[in-house]
């Protein structure tokens, strides 16, 4: 066996930093990224919020995200949302 050096190209999405092999998947990401204001999805909503984590020190149970609005947090996140605000 040898072990060789190889340089690949990724493509990736300045916002979320997911990476992709296929500059055409990228460009389709842009329209389904969480961290694009543009996409109006829960990450970027000023009425998100976030999950609170679990402190066994306070016997804290945590408390998981949700919308200021009332909205139901389903996966995939919410995008395009008629409720969304600008943080
Ligand atoms: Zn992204």
């Amino acid at each position: 066996m040898a072990i060789v050096a190889k340089l690949v190209t990724r493509h990736i999405c300045t916002l979320c930093h997911r990476g992709f092999s296929k500059a055409s998947r990228a460009k389709a990401h842009e329209g389904f990224c969480n961290r694009d204001p543009a996409n109006r999805s829960c990450m970027t909503c000023g009425l998100f919020e976030r999950a609170d984590s679990a402190s066994w020190d306070d016997a804290y149970p945590g408390c998981p995200a949700s919308c200021g609005a009332g909205i139901e947090l389903t996966l995939p996140m919410p995008r395009n949302c008629q409720s969304w605000e600008a943080q």
